[in-house]
């Protein structure tokens, strides 16, 4: 693996395939109370999707996670510090 590629976040890698972000994701689903309802989700991954700091279509340059495991979180917000694109739930 090359250096450049590793992720101060989430996983290793911050090119991940189609199958590891399945996976984070069914990962972030077992536990229903802290996961936020769909329409917030999709909501968020909407704002996500505009916004210049997302990197290779996947990942938040700011916190180096990968925006649809990070989103599904109550707990979790946009770490844009000071002026969040999205809030946390709870
Ligand atoms: S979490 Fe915030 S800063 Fe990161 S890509 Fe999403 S909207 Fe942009």
């Amino acid at each position: 693996m090359h250096k450049q590629n590793l992720c101060k976040g989430c996983i290793e890698s911050v090119i991940v395939t189609e199958e590891v972000i399945h996976e984070l994701v069914k990962e972030a689903e077992v536990d229903l109370s802290v996961i936020v309802s769909d329409e917030i989700y999709l909501e968020r991954l909407k704002i996500c999707d505009s916004c210049p700091s997302l990197q290779y279509g996947t990942t938040c340059a700011h916190s180096g996670c990968i925006v649809r495991y990070r989103a599904k979180f109550k707990n979790k917000s946009c770490p844009i510090s000071g002026k969040p694109k999205w809030e946390k739930a709870v």
